[in-house]
């Protein structure tokens, strides 16, 4: 039987064990933590599932894959896990981002509309948009309930004979190995997929990993603010996301220009003044009658960036992978990620050139934001 170890039990690894535990293979997942615990990036209350991704249709067809993997999951588990409730990408360039990002999903056959502003407003009710040349609405894109999902992806792991090793790992020697809290395991292959701890652990292979800390605010909202049917929504160009009141949480608002250097260990998890004041600064432009309202929830949480934001999934020594640099838009994939990863570890695909670590060239297309919070 052949075996891995994965390490890290985000999103990524938790749902590769599952994956490889699925196909036959003995699985070790080593978690320093409780899986969804505050630190992890995967434990973020919600995450958005969106195809467009500008002028790149790998990403697309990943993502619209992980639409029916996030069902599937949902059928496995009795979870809904995933809320369709349609995404509008705010464009404010008649011929930028969106534009491109909607030539791709022709392509692919994955449904979009380009909507006037004053449709826009229609379905939405509350939006500002005469700053807008359009609006690209993805009716299949939504919100997926995040650190629920790492949850149940772990203790699905679990129970499909994945044995959780509950240790903080280090490498051990150069080989498929690693240390945990003492204890020495050995596997066919292991994989690290740490996160923001990914660069302090190979400091060499992944120097290029920038971890950030990005702060989350809830706004508490009239009643009709739920989403649905209110649907999600990316301000490409002012670097802003979020959706409506999802499970009495709030209505969500993120910035996605990337905050200051951040370590997910030791950074405090309370959020600072200048970024609810960005926060703010969004809503008023964008949601004008929501000025004022209170802050109902926060996090912190932190993105692993390459410079490129293509992920890594390499191979450093034999049989030894890594697996990170999400650059803030790993969620949405993992489940479809998992069986990539999966089929690369079982020698049947090789990974895309696009994953190594080669030096990267500075681009932020595939990322929700093309410039800063305004
Ligand atoms: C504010 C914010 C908004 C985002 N929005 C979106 C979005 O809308 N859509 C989307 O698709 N993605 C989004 N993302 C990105 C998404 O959250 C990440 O891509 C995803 O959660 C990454 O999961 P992961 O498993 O790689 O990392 P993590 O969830 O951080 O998990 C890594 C795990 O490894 C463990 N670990 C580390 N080192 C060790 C060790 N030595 N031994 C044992 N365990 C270890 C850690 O404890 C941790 O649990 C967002 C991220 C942030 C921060």
């Amino acid at each position: 039987m052949k075996s891995a170890i994965v390490v890290g039990a985000g999103i990524w690894g938790a749902s590769l064990a599952l994956r490889l535990a699925d196909e036959g293979w003995r699985v070790t997942l080593v978690e320093q933590y409780a899986p969804g615990h505050v630190r992890q990036a995967s434990a973020g209350e919600t995450r958005l599932l969106r195809c467009a991704h500008g002028s790149d249709d790998w990403y697309p067809r990943l993502a619209w894959q992980a639409r029916d993997a996030w069902r599937g999951l949902e059928q496995r588990t009795g979870e809904e896990l995933f809320v369709e409730s349609g995404l509008m990408w705010f464009a404010r360039d008649p011929d930028g981002w969106e534009t491109r990002s909607a030539h791709v999903l022709e392509r692919l056959d994955i449904p979009y509309e380009l909507l006037d502003p004053a449709e826009a407003a229609r379905r939405f009710p509350g939006l500002r948009g005469d700053d807008l040349a359009f609006v690209l609405w993805e009716p299949n894109a939504g919100v997926l309930r995040a650190r629920r999902a790492t949850q149940v992806t772990a203790r699905l792991a679990a129970a499909s004979g994945v044995r959780q090793v509950r240790a903080r790992a280090v490498p051990y020697g150069r080989g498929a190995g690693v240390v945990a809290d003492g204890e020495v395991l050995t596997a066919d292959r292991v994989v690290w997929a740490c996160g923001a701890w990914l660069p302090r652990l190979f400091p060499l292979e992944v120097g290029h990993i920038e971890v950030t800390r990005q702060d989350t605010y809830h706004f508490g909202v009239p009643r009709d603010w739920t989403t649905p049917p209110l649907p999600a929504f990316c301000d490409y160009d002012l670097s802003a996301y979020g959706h409506g009141d999802l499970d009495g949480m709030g209505m969500k608002i993120t910035g996605d220009a990337e905050g200051e250097p951040y370590d997910p260990e030791s950074g405090g998890r309370r959020v600072l003044r200048h970024t609810e004041e960005q926060a703010r600064a969004y809503l008023a432009r964008r949601f004008p009658s929501l000025v004022g309202a209170p802050v109902v929830f926060s996090q912190v949480c932190q993105y692993s960036l390459t410079r490129d934001a293509e992920w890594i999934i390499a191979e450093i020594d034999d049989g030894v992978w890594l697996l990170g640099g999400d650059s803030g838009h790993g969620f949405k994939h993992a489940p479809v990620l998992a069986g990539y990863v999966a089929e690369i570890l079982d020698g049947t695909r090789e990974p895309e050139a696009r994953f190594g670590l080669h030096e990267r060239q500075a681009t932020r297309g595939l990322r929700t934001s093309g410039g800063t919070l305004s």
